[in-house]
């Protein structure tokens, strides 16, 4: 379980070796080059610190490895969403528990205020965090004797707004349109430009096994795509109805009330470039939600690998 008094979220040394023990196995067993993935030719190397006005000795720097294959030195923060960030380690440690930890998401005001760091380096460590908690799949959902729900929504608004009712009122074309599969509890939620019978087929076909039985509200957004499953069953929720023949999409739904309050109450602004990635966080938390706080984040800094953001992203206007 989280607590806060712990080393790992105040002690850069601890920090690290807590990073360094997720990736790499206790005492390095399994240290591996972050380069080129050797395990042989690795070796501790001994760095000294800058000399500062601060610290005019230069002192050993721990954390530093070297590669004799590919002969690169890299660390624990090397490909990774923590490289190339001047934010020290445990800070990354504390920001990826926080927002672990909360149910709904942690703005970035809060993440600013608790970890001790500014407005804009919490946006990004919070936005880099999210990359880490997405994931992508290469399995499909469902199979044979296996439910999947699918439904929509529609939510904020979008960045360019093409379409208003009559009555000067955003209609659903305004709004941001996510779709979400879920299967066995687990979630897997999309943005997509507009819900509709293409964009949903789409997403299906990638998704979800055929084998599976599908379930739907009435829409007639999936009543095509629904005939190619092994079996398509809805509910008419405009009859009131929530449950025929034991399909529903009640998770379906429930994720979208949690998603929903979570951005209207948190994060309150999300324009539609950044919306998958504060879906990433949705789905990270829902499908670790039977893991404590403190193994979520464990999660969370395993699937920070690989993830590093290019330049270009990181320079993303806040
Ligand atoms: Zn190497």
């Amino acid at each position: 379980m989280m607590n806060i008094t712990d080393p790992i979220y105040h002690n850069e040394d601890q920090a690290r070796q807590h990073l360094e023990t997720l990736r790499w196995g206790e005492d390095n067993q399994n240290i591996f080059c972050a380069h080129c993935g050797c395990t042989e030719k690795v070796k501790a190397t001994k760095m000294m610190s800058k000399p500062s006005k601060k610290n005019p000795e230069p002192k050993p720097v721990e954390g530093y490895y070297h590669c004799g294959d590919c002969r690169k030195r890299f660390t624990v923060r090397t490909n990774t969403i923590y490289e190339r960030s001047h934010i020290s380690l445990h800070k990354w440690v504390l920001a990826t528990q926080l927002l672990c930890a909360s149910k709904k998401g942690m703005s970035s005001h809060q993440l600013h205020r608790m970890v001790g760091v500014t407005y804009k380096t919490a946006w990004f460590m919070s936005h880099r965090i999210r990359e880490a908690m997405g994931i992508t799949y290469d399995e499909m959902m469902g199979g044979e004797g296996e439910n999947v729900q699918a439904d929509e929504t529609y939510f904020g608004q979008k960045d360019v707004i093409v379409k208003r009712t009559k009555y000067g009122r955003p209609s659903h074309s305004s709004k941001m349109s996510v779709v979400s599969l879920v299967n066995k509890g687990k979630a897997r939620t999309f943005h997509v430009d507009t819900a509709n019978i293409e964009t949903i087929k789409d997403l299906l076909n990638k998704n979800v096994s055929k084998a599976s039985e599908l379930h739907t509200d009435e829409s007639r957004l999936y009543t095509q795509v629904g005939q190619e499953f092994a079996e398509h069953k809805t509910v008419k929720h405009s009859a009131g109805e929530f449950v025929r023949d034991g399909a529903h999409v009640n998770n379906a739904e429930n994720y979208f009330s949690v998603f929903k309050r979570g951005m209207r109450g948190v994060y309150q602004k999300c324009s539609e470039r950044h919306l998958q990635r504060y879906l990433n966080e949705f789905d990270f938390r829902y499908n670790t939600r039977e893991l404590d706080d403190f193994s979520r984040s464990i999660q969370a800094h395993k699937q920070a690998e690989g993830k590093r953001l290019t330049y270009k992203r990181v320079k993303e206007k806040v």
